[in-house]
């Protein structure tokens, strides 16, 4: 049996530095040795990849959509299921065989290119040990960090690539970046310099998978404006949808149509009310609960069912592991599957009919709203009253509160921040962090809202946008702007995020609770020297800091 595992790619890692028993997440050893080892194998596959681009030939996108999962797969909190990770990996072969057969006679070197999977299961968890990473003991620790790093990067733009791709769009480039950068990982040849370079050019990809996405979104979906939405529970039936695919909710919301199912929001989902296309639904009901790390407690007992489209899954409590469902790459032993058919179609009946057998909740809360959709074209639409109003000094500056939620204690530093922002700033916020005040009062300033919600995670793009345009208006760079970035980090979306910044020269980011443990203190500080990172402090030096 394995016992011994190393993972630190999340912000809960064990003591700050690695889970080395179990995952703080609930990963066994056995898991991540097999992530470590589908991660080996995307590396293996990669190198045959990027000698047939070379060839100029074109990759299957079957292919790409296969690296992509696998990927998105192996991030924090989406997939513990032993028997989905064996399937993985079973594929990977069979990919790495078809593509050695394509490559022919062009010489691929390397032990993750050359290394074949065993057929059994104990050999796979031995040899996953070689795919372990720190198994190489004598690797300068400022190569593995900055490897890591982008490995984590890749991580986060899989998923944003997957959540585009279900609904036909994706970036060319970006599918044959994974190919190049996985290989790239396996070339001892490239020095810190070739790799802190290829780590920038990870966050180029980044910001172009978040414009696909966003245009995605926004084209299929209408672009989000102004919505308020209950947080309240309403009598009846209901399914809670959490995650970010918005086609899953589509789907859901249109075959619950007339069948008495009410749906609630949960999570990264919030923000889907504000797209047109999804809140034309009248049984789009409301926002259930908190950020993800309280879901066991929010679920326990719950009278309905609950669908987990991406991350963030956690340990499934007996009170209710018979109503919660996975789709997509998401998956955990004995939670039952809703897999996706060739075109994407999602048959939901069978958690329809069991949110209808539950009954649902007896009573009508009082409701209470909270606003969400400021994604850049809502934002924007008020740009001339935003401008005027700060040179008018209405508004004296802008806090970009974004990023993931988590258990820790430490993240109370998020709610405290956002209180103590003076009355004549705005926030804007996005990704699940906002939970930590979301529900607060926050009044106007200027005629405009003081807490925009911005989106999801991925809507770091959005305020790029918004940014970009304000610094255009009021002919300044971004840096120059009376905006600060406060990001709370967690998972591997949030690596994708804060590459994405680095990559568009944005400096004097705060970023927290603690600094990710996969950062050696040369990386790190690369970072504060080049980007002036700054690890957060207390909210009243930061604010004191940020405002002078
Ligand atoms: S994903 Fe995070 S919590 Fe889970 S094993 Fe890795 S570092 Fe630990």
């Amino acid at each position: 049996m394995q016992n011994e595992m190393f993972c630190f790619q999340c912000e809960q890692t064990a003591f700050g530095k690695g889970c080395t028993k179990i995952g703080v997440c609930g990963k066994t050893p056995e898991i991540a040795a097999m992530q470590d080892l589908l991660i080996y194998q995307l590396k293996g596959i990669s190198c045959y990849a990027t000698k047939l681009l070379d060839k100029g030939e074109k990759l299957d996108k079957s292919l790409v959509s296969f690296i992509e999962n696998s990927l998105f797969m192996t991030l924090t909190n989406v997939n513990f299921d032993p028997e989905a990770h064996i399937d993985m990996l079973k594929k990977s072969q069979i990919v790495k065989d078809e593509l050695r057969k394509k490559c022919g006679q062009t010489e691929v070197s390397g032990e993750e290119a050359l290394y074949n999977l065993s057929d059994s299961k104990e050999q796979i968890l031995v040899d996953a040990k070689k795919a372990g990473i720190m198994f190489n003991e004598e690797l300068d620790a400022d190569i593995r960090s900055v490897r890591e790093t982008i490995k984590y990067g890749l991580k986060g733009i899989a998923a944003y690539a997957h959540q585009a791709r279900f609904i036909q769009y994706n970036n060319d480039e970006v599918d044959e970046f994974y190919f190049m950068a996985l290989a790239s990982l396996t070339d001892d040849s490239l020095n810190l310099q070739d790799l802190i370079k290829l780590l920038l050019r990870t966050g180029e990809m980044s910001v172009k998978i978040m414009e696909v996405l966003d245009r995605a979104n926004n084209e299929r979906y209408s672009s989000p404006s102004p919505q308020k939405v209950n947080v309240n529970i309403k009598k009846g039936p209901f399914i809670v949808i959490s995650g970010h695919d918005l086609r899953d909710l589509e789907m859901l919301l249109t075959q619950t149509e007339g069948k008495g199912v009410n749906i609630y929001t949960h999570g990264e989902m919030l923000p889907s009310h504000g797209y047109p296309k999804l809140n034309k639904y009248p049984h789009l009901v409301g926002n259930f609960g908190g950020a993800w790390q309280n879901q066991q407690k929010e679920f326990d007992g719950i009278p309905g069912c609950i669908l987990m489209t991406t991350n963030c899954l956690m340990k499934p409590k007996d009170s209710y592991k018979d109503r919660i469902f996975s789709t997509s790459v998401v998956g955990w032993d004995g939670v039952q599957h809703i897999a996706a058919a060739e075109d994407g179609h999602k048959d939901f009946s069978e958690i329809i009919n069991k949110a209808l057998e539950l009954g649902g909740f007896e009573k009508d809360e009082e409701v209470k709203e909270i606003l969400v959709g400021f994604g850049h074209k809502a934002t924007l639409s008020h740009a001339e009253t935003i401008v005027n109003a700060v040179k008018e000094g209405k508004i004296k500056h802008f806090f970009l509160i974004g990023g993931c939620d988590g258990a820790k204690v430490g993240r109370n530093y998020y709610t405290e921040f956002a209180q103590l922002v003076p009355k004549d700033c705005i926030i804007l916020t996005l990704a699940c962090g906002k939970y930590r005040f979301n529900k607060l009062e926050f009044g106007e300033v200027a005629g405009l809202p003081r807490l925009l919600d911005i989106g999801q995670c991925n809507d770091a793009y959005s305020a790029v946008k918004i940014a970009l345009a304000l610094a255009d208006a009021f002919k300044c760079g971004i840096n120059d702007l009376p905006l600060a970035m406060v990001i709370t980090w967690y998972e591997q979306k949030a690596v994708a995020d804060l590459l994405a910044l680095l990559s568009l020269g944005v400096k004097g980011i705060y970023l927290g609770p603690t600094l990710p443990a996969f950062l050696s203190p040369n990386v790190l500080q690369f970072l504060v020297d080049n980007f002036d990172i700054k690890p957060i402090s207390t909210p009243e030096a930061d604010l004191k800091q940020i405002l002078g």
